[in-house]
């Protein structure tokens, strides 16, 4: 079965097929059926339940859309699973060293049945990776680490921006950028009316000259950055070169109209302008959002008063390895850190 039920609106009945299909997989793949990972988006993957209580969350929650390798339902967790960060803050303990062994056993008997040069390559990079620190003196190896952080959550990178934004903060000029929650944009588990509300307060209360707020949308992560209050504008990066999607335009808008109203700003009589920049863009299809954090990395650290953001972004090659491996190992840095 195909899953594209995982994207139908929760009162189709393609839905319903889908989420019977699941809970039957979840049954077979599991080693005790009263506790199978319940993917729903309160869940994450985090919690156990049986498969009635399975079946309930997932209709009335609604599956965590992200999640599309099966990985605690018995689907291979390879080759996605060092390509993505996620996170989980209260991982640890035996299962996750159990996790550890099991992948480690893992990638030595995929090595084994390999063929294809190009995924012998991939298998002796993750044994590599599986054995260097993430940074000198570190305990942690780079396997481990993106191990822990794939734990539970492993194909959702919103908790990896979110928690590259708390990066950001703590590095960047507070009077100039604030961070907008991307959940909130990308309105995952948010109404827009309820998002406009959020957004709008949120921009009154914070008072910033920017601010920056990751969008994800059919896989994929985007980014706008709001400059109104001095220049009406609104920066778009997409690193695949698409325009804004209208349903973010849209919300964006109303945000800042709200938040006009509300006397946060003085009222603007047109919507902002909004521009797109030739920013980095990447070649392939998969990035985990890696992008967007470098974007947001540039801005926070090249962009100020008299070199304004369009500047920084000239043109379009791709990042290079080394650049978005910096942008991991910061990320990882903060993230055993905090
Ligand atoms: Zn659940």
């Amino acid at each position: 079965m195909d899953r594209e039920w995982m994207f139908v609106d929760r009162l189709d009945s393609r839905y319903r097929e889908g989420v019977e299909y699941f809970v039957r997989h979840a049954m077979n793949n599991a080693e005790n059926v009263e506790q199978l990972f319940c993917p729903c988006v309160k869940c994450g993957n985090n919690e156990y339940v049986d498969a009635v209580e399975l079946e309930s969350h997932l209709l009335i929650n609604g599956i965590d859309k992200s999640y599309t390798r099966w990985i605690w339902h018995g689907e291979d967790v390879l080759p996605t699973l060092c390509s993505n960060l996620a996170d989980d803050s209260d991982f640890g303990g035996e299962d996750f060293d159990e996790n550890v062994d099991r992948v480690d056993n893992l990638i030595n008997d995929l090595k084994k049945s390999a063929v294809d040069p190009s995924e012998i390559e991939m298998f002796d990079r993750l044994s590599g990776d599986a054995i260097k620190p993430l940074y000198p003196g570190s305990t942690f190896t780079r396997l481990s680490a993106t191990l822990k952080l794939c734990y539970r959550k492993a194909m959702n990178s919103l908790g990896v921006i979110d928690t590259f934004l708390g990066y950001l903060d703590s590095i960047c000029d507070q009077q100039m950028y604030g961070f907008l929650c991307p959940e909130i944009i990308s309105q995952i588990g948010y109404a827009s009316d309820e998002a406009v509300t959020i957004l709008s307060k949120r921009m009154k209360d914070l008072k910033k000259k920017f601010y920056i707020a990751p969008y994800y949308d059919d896989d994929h992560w985007m980014l706008v950055v709001t400059d109104v209050a001095d220049h009406n504008q609104v920066h778009w990066f997409d690193s695949l070169g698409k325009s804004v999607p209208s349903k973010l335009r849209s919300l964006i808008n109303a945000s800042v109209r709200v938040y006009g109203y509300n006397g946060g700003e003085r009222m603007r009589s047109q919507a902002p302008q909004w521009l797109q920049h030739n920013c980095a863009r990447q070649q392939g299809v998969v990035e985990y959002g890696y992008y967007v954090m470098r974007y947001m990395l540039e801005i926070v650290t090249r962009s100020n008063p008299t070199k304004p953001i369009n500047e920084v972004f000239q043109d379009t090659t791709p990042y290079s390895q080394e650049e978005l491996d910096e942008v991991r190992d910061l990320w990882a840095n903060y993230f055993l850190n905090i």
